[in-house]
């Protein structure tokens, strides 16, 4: 199995993975370290498994919350949190299997174990394929794991990380989650929808921080109206055992206060997986946070060592990880010129009302553009296909500079969110203007006719609203 490759990959998360499929399409002979399953977070323990339980708490608020006005009774309801748990992780299972054949159709070697940098073109392995590999490049794509604060014990019982609660089958019947970025906001969703009480805590001034606000308030709210508590601007403090289960230690300018729960759900960053892996010792250069510094070309310092994904940081995002991955072998092989444009990278969230968007934010537009800046807004409560759907929160708004109508920024809060941004990432990587969109023909009754109207809105000439 050992031998000279042309590219090596530590790590067979989306970015890795991914990377290694391109970089085999391009003629490379590529091998792929990975301890664990591949697939990485993304399939195993992320994006994927996640969705699973979103869809199952999507079609419970679908019958518990507008089931009558379809005339779908409900009594009798029983939801079974378990067989939720049994579905993602068939889920994630399948889709890891599908990997590994993807991997024997483009010929990648998948070599199982941990990998260690042993210089600028040689990784040792330790583990059930145990080696040295040498490889021409090294492309490290290990990730990032869940950051917990220091001296916080997570006993996957009482105190969680998604990861825990990706497999646990207890649905607790109270529950505090820590952080309102876009895993507390999941979570918080799936639990409250299969029936438990919710409190989400956040340090900032609002949910999903980073977010256009108005986008973060439409999802506060809707919360609000599932029943869901959402605690702005408390800082958590500590956590203990109770009789009950836990005893959280809150602050916030109402003074200091605990919360009784049963479990208390952690979800308040990623950290980047860099230690123990021999890069500054090869020369790589590594921030104080821990991200591995790269060029645009996703290049080390180290020549022949690359770096992509969670581990390199910015938007930690599996399409952003495997962006990187195909960039960084298209680059190697010489079949690309054009850096990746970070700025056309979608965020988007799944729980219910969704939310995406792409580019600048309001503000970041207004302080480029001033008051010339466009903005066209279109409500879902003027959407026929959003009303027939009884799904009518939330709007969709789309800027553009002043000059020619290029489209900036967008974003979108409501139902089919995170489906609607396809159209608008398409438009931003193509630099499109509103006048575009707005001459592009949308089916009707569709969601995407709130993009159309948006667009319309931010010429001045809306037609449904
Ligand atoms: C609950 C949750 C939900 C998420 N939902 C979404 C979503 O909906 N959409 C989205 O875009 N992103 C989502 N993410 C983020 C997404 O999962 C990550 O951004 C993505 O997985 C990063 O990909 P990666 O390839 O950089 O690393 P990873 O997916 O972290 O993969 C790294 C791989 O490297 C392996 N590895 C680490 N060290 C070594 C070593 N020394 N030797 C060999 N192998 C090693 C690991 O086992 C792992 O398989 C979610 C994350 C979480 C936790």
């Amino acid at each position: 199995m050992s031998g000279s490759y042309d590219l090596a990959i530590i790590g067979a998360g989306p970015g890795g993975y991914v990377g290694a499929i391109r970089a085999a399409q391009l003629g490379m002979r590529v091998a792929v370290i990975e301890a664990d399953k591949l697939g990485g977070v993304c399939l195993n323990w992320g994006c994927i498994p996640s969705k699973a339980l979103l869809t199952g708490a999507e079609l419970v608020e679908n019958l518990t919350r507008h089931g009558e006005i379809f005339g779908i009774s409900t009594s009798g309801l029983t939801l079974d949190y378990g067989k939720l748990i049994d579905h993602s992780r068939k889920t994630a299972d399948r889709l890891a299997r599908g990997v590994e054949s993807l991997f024997k159709k483009n010929k990648i070697t998948w070599i199982r174990g941990r990998g260690r940098l042993a210089g600028p073109r040689a990784v040792d392995v330790e583990g059930p394929d145990a080696q040295r590999v040498e490889a021409r490049h090294v492309l490290v794509a290990t990730g990032s794991t869940e950051w917990v604060p220091d001296g916080l014990a997570v006993d996957g019982e009482r105190v969680l990380t998604s990861r825990e609660a990706l497999a646990s089958k207890r649905r607790p019947d109270r529950l505090v989650v820590v952080g309102a970025g876009a895993v507390g906001v999941e979570f918080a969703y799936v639990y409250a929808m299969y029936g438990a009480k919710v409190t989400v805590l956040e340090m900032a001034s609002q949910m999903l921080p980073g977010a256009d606000p108005e986008l973060a308030e439409v999802l506060q709210r809707e919360f609000r109206r599932k029943g869901i508590e959402v605690r702005l601007g408390t800082r958590f403090e500590g956590v203990e055992r109770s009789v009950a289960g836990v005893r959280v230690a809150i602050a916030s300018e109402k003074g200091a206060e605990a919360l009784e729960a049963d479990q208390l759900l952690v979800a308040i960053g990623r950290r980047p997986l860099s230690a123990d892996l021999g890069l500054e010792a090869a020369g790589v250069n590594v921030t104080k946070r821990g991200f591995v510094e790269v060029d645009a070309r996703g290049r080390t310092a180290v020549p022949g060592v690359l770096a992509i994904g969670d581990l390199v940081g910015g938007a930690l995002l599996a399409h952003k990880a495997s962006e990187e991955g195909i960039a960084a072998v298209e680059f190697l092989a010489g079949a690309r010129t054009q850096p990746l444009d970070h700025g056309a990278i979608p965020f988007c969230i799944y729980a219910q009302p969704q939310v995406a968007w792409v580019g600048l934010t309001e503000a970041q537009a207004r302080d480029r553009f001033g008051e010339d800046l466009r903005v066209g807004r279109f409500p879902f409560t003027a959407s026929g296909k959003a009303l027939a759907a009884a799904h009518s929160a939330g709007f969709a708004k789309i800027l553009a500079e002043p000059r020619y109508g290029q489209i900036v920024g967008a974003h979108v809060v409501g139902h089919g969110a995170t489906e609607l941004v396809a159209e608008l990432v398409l438009a931003l990587t193509l630099e499109a203007t509103t006048s575009e969109i707005a001459a592009t023909c949308h089916a009707h009754p569709t969601l995407s006719e709130a993009i159309l109207e948006a667009a319309l809105a931010a010429e001045g000439r809306s037609i449904n609203f």
